[in-house]
């Protein structure tokens, strides 16, 4: 146990009072360890009352010392107590961010060292556009994300899976394919397109990502249909 080794205990008087009174000492050390390391100003539950005990104002108990206020944040009924609280907040949707949905203070903590296998915190918010060309009548798209919170050093990416070689959707549909963009720490997206070649000539498909204003842009369009027949056929697919 514990308090076996201790000074005193092989010699002194030994039997159930050292046994208590090492027990009672042993409490006390533990006190002064949890209050070294816990700082109680900082908890919004703990008020010491003019009568110079200690309440606890989530759980409405009364505690004689403030190591006794320590047991109770450790026990059942405090800790059932913050759960509630925490699950009510969340659902008011008091202090989340609007964007990843999850408490505010928990993005800025995990962005102090952005790596791999970090917490996801949730996806982007996005806006599409839906494009055609006056002259070609290509249809296309621009999308935007917003990416608030990405880590310093990080651009999003971007890659187009086909319906065969995504996992998500089964059975895969050959008359779609897959845009993904993924930016550290969120989650990576993806958004389904029809499965038509995209048009890569310059300036009809390009990305850029704002890094003053965290928002990445990409934009493309997909080929016509006739581009499409031709393509391949020198002459026949004219690229402006
Ligand atoms: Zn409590």
């Amino acid at each position: 146990m514990a308090y076996e080794g201790r000074v005193g205990s092989r010699f002194g008087g030994g039997g159930v009072a050292s046994h208590s009174a090492s027990n009672q000492d042993r409490r006390e050390r533990l006190r002064k360890l949890a209050l070294e390391t816990i700082d109680l100003d900082k908890d919004p539950y703990f008020f010491k009352n003019h009568v110079g005990s200690f309440e606890c104002r989530l759980c409405l108990t009364v505690h004689q010392n403030d190591g006794s206020y320590l047991a109770h944040t450790q026990g059942r009924k405090h800790q059932t107590n913050l759960a509630r609280r925490a699950a009510r907040e969340a659902k008011e949707g008091r202090n989340l961010d609007p964007i990843t949905g999850l408490p505010q203070g928990m993005i800025g903590q995990q962005l102090i060292a952005p790596r791999k296998n970090l917490i996801k915190i949730g996806r982007p918010g996005y806006k599409i556009t839906k494009l055609r060309d006056p002259v070609t009548r290509q249809l296309g798209l621009l999308f935007q994300l917003q990416y608030p919170e990405i880590g310093t050093e990080i651009k999003p990416r971007y890659r187009f899976m086909s319906a065969f070689e995504q996992r998500v959707e089964v059975p895969a549909d050959k008359n779609f394919q897959y845009l993904l963009v993924a930016a550290e720490p969120y989650e990576t997206v993806s958004f389904k397109l029809q499965a038509r070649e995209v048009d890569r000539s310059p300036g009809r498909f390009w990305t850029h990502f704002d890094a003053d204003s965290k928002e990445f842009f990409l934009q493309l369009f997909f080929k016509t249909e006739r581009e499409e027949r031709y393509a391949g056929v020198p002459g026949l697919a004219p690229r402006s």
